[in-house]
């Protein structure tokens, strides 16, 4: 039975404060963290030992479902139906993942091409949501059993490129778990919370978040001013970390050991163990400083410091090349930098932490374990919303354009690259037809000028306009980006009120080497597009003139000689032609010679008008 505190000395029911909890959904690992007595503190398992949750599910069968450690050690034994690496299909397609699917040891499917992967164990079909979900529900039992009691809110941290259907998506993982996600947070930014940088400083602080786990890298640079955090730039590699220096090490052994790699790719139980041993040797040599020695049957593993500084050695040249990239996108100097966190478990590696620091010219902040960092800041950021610290924004920014399709498939942005979030932008249109009833509002993401080029996200119709000439309804465009990066698009038709409203839910995610593809497309094809949007735009005018001659000739039939008329019709023409072509200069003349010899007929027709309206009329 519930328990009723009753506060004696006000005499109220005193109501229980709602925990809310911070989870850090990794692709590796996941963990949660809480705030006991006003510190954030990692949730260990229930030996009391591991904080980390590793982010695999195992099947047994459909109701027997292990995850986390239980899961990992299915591996090996049963990798068909062990799942990990979640993470990296959230809110994507087979297309998003074709060339990297041999890297997964289970089954990937698809439906088309274009829907959202699913993953098969057995005869059942799981989404990578489902899947989260599974992890995510983990975390919360685990929780649940360490302060006996139900919790139902929870604040999710997510890479800062993550766009609106990977966030939707982690944001749909959570409820499936039972969980109220009352923030989708950036992990750098809960890094950064998690030091508690910025948080009572009126000066605004600069930060670079580096991030080097198992399999992924990412930096960031931030900026925290007035409570506010922005995202600057982000950069990375989504396929680098600690297991390419294990590969490494690997590689190593078999050039000493003169072994032939097929033969030892074959035999899945002495790589698994290989693999595992490379681990622990990188581990041990990079905590002790000494060097490692062991022998797996014939296979002789051994490695020093030097040669292991050796083999780490291009890993963090590729990650310090992202971090210029970074810093060259934020438009800072190095020296501008306030602070740097790093996180993920390869920053354990001295040579990983000094060379960052080199490159930055500062200490790091590394007090904090690499393997929490972010979940603690999760708890920070849910304690902030549960109103125990003084209040403090999070504002991020969105790393494409979002705009909609126009006549000719011209893209039109409504948010620009680069706005802070959350943001509402809106703009008013009209139609392009009489009497048209539906407006179609296809909504895409990109920098390039014709839709087609750029990343489709939704579609919606608004229904139901009262037939009016085309250009007289008054369409407003709403777009609404919310404080997760979720995108909410209303149509409203201002005279009529009628009125449409959609969440866009993307088909599919972009990673980050996408959106540095999109972002690089559109530099080099600006020129190119720009004549392009200028051929359309030329067209669509000259589409419109051509329709409202026709018009015009038929409204003025009485006033208009058989000459007029003929002429017009020959004009016209040859504008129609010009349209049909590619040369927007030809267009232009084509429309300026028509309105130089309608402009006087027009001047006739109207006065005719005006004298008709008068007629009879007192005034
Ligand atoms: P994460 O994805 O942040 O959990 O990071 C996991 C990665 O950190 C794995 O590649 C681990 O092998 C690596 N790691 C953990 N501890 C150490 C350590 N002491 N030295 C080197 N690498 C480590």
């Amino acid at each position: 039975m519930a328990k009723i505190s009753i506060d004696l000395k006000e005499g109220k029911v005193a109501k229980d404060a709602d925990v809310i909890i911070g989870i850090d959904l990794g692709t590796t690992n996941s963990l949660v963290a809480v705030i006991e007595d006003g510190t954030p503190v990692a949730i260990k398992d229930k030996n009391g030992k591991n904080t980390l949750v590793p982010s695999i599910i195992h099947f047994k069968s459909e109701r027997d479902i292990l995850v986390g450690t239980d899961a990992k050690e299915k591996l090996i034994s049963d990798p068909e139906n062990t799942i990990y690496s979640v993470k990296r299909l959230m809110g994507k397609s087979y297309n998003d993942i074709e060339s990297v699917e041999q890297y997964f040891g289970y089954k990937i499917i698809d439906e088309d091409n274009d829907s959202l992967v699913k993953i098969r164990v057995n005869d059942k079909f799981y989404s990578p949501i489902e899947l989260s979900g599974m992890i995510l529900q983990a975390l919360k039992l685990r929780i649940e059993s360490s302060i006996g009691k139900p919790v139902s809110k929870a604040v999710i941290t997510v890479p800062a490129y993550f766009n609106d259907a990977q966030r939707q998506a982690t944001r749909d993982a959570g409820k499936l778990a039972g969980l109220d996600v009352l923030r989708i947070v950036n992990e750098p930014t809960a890094a950064s919370l998690a030091y508690g940088i910025g948080i009572d400083q009126e000066v605004p602080q600069k930060i670079a978040v580096y991030d080097l786990g198992g399999g992924t890298f990412d930096i960031s640079i931030l900026q925290i001013q007035d409570g506010i955090f922005e995202v600057l730039s982000t950069n990375g590699d989504t396929f680098l970390g600690g297991d390419d220096i294990d590969r490494a090490i690997i590689d190593y052994w078999i050039e000493i050991n003169n072994l032939d790699p097929n033969a030892l790719k074959e035999d899945k139980n002495l790589s698994q163990e290989i693999r595992l041993l490379a681990e622990l040797a990188k581990k041990e040599v990079s905590s002790t400083g000494k060097a490692f020695k062991k022998q797996i049957k014939f296979i002789n593993c051994q490695i020093s410091p030097e040669r292991l500084e050796i083999l780490i050695q291009p890993i963090i040249d590729k990650t310090l090349k992202a971090c210029q990239q970074a810093m060259k996108d934020a438009k800072l100097e190095k020296s501008e930098i306030d602070h740097i966190v790093v996180v993920g478990g390869s920053t354990r590696i001295p040579l990983v932490k000094d060379s960052v620091s080199n490159f930055f010219g500062k200490r790091v902040h590394d007090k904090l374990n690499p393997d929490e960092v972010v979940a603690l800041g999760a708890a920070v950021q849910a304690d902030i919303l549960a109103g125990n610290q003084k209040d403090i924004l999070l504002l991020d920014i969105t790393p494409l354009s979002l705009g909609i399709e126009t006549v000719g498939g011209l893209m039109d942005t409504i948010i620009p690259r680069n706005s802070k979030v959350p943001s509402k932008a809106g703009r008013q249109y009209t139609t392009s037809v009489d009497g048209q009833k539906n407006l179609k509002v296809s909504v895409f993401q990109g920098e390039r000028d014709l839709v087609e080029h750029n990343r489709k996200l939704g579609e919606f119709i608004l229904k139901g306009i009262p037939p009016m000439p085309a250009g007289i309804p008054k369409i407003e465009i709403h777009f609404i980006l919310n404080a997760d990066g979720i995108l909410k698009v209303k149509a409203s038709e201002l005279r009529s009120k009628v009125e449409q409203e959609i969440e866009i839910r993307s088909q599919y995610g972009l990673s980050e080497e996408e959106m540095a593809m999109m972002l690089l497309d559109s530099i080099q094809h600006a020129e190119s597009d720009m004549s392009a949007r200028a051929l359309l735009e030329a067209r669509n005018e000259g589409n419109a003139i051509i329709h409202s001659s026709e018009k015009f000739i038929e409204q003025n039939l009485e006033i208009l000689t058989e000459e007029e008329i003929k002429s017009i019709r020959e004009q016209v023409e040859k504008l129609q032609t010009a349209v049909d072509g590619t040369d927007k200069d030809l267009i232009n003349q084509r429309m300026d010679e028509l309105n130089e010899f309608t402009a006087p007929i027009a001047h006739r027709a109207m006065d005719h008008t005006i004298a008709n309206s008068l007629k009879g009329k007192k005034i």
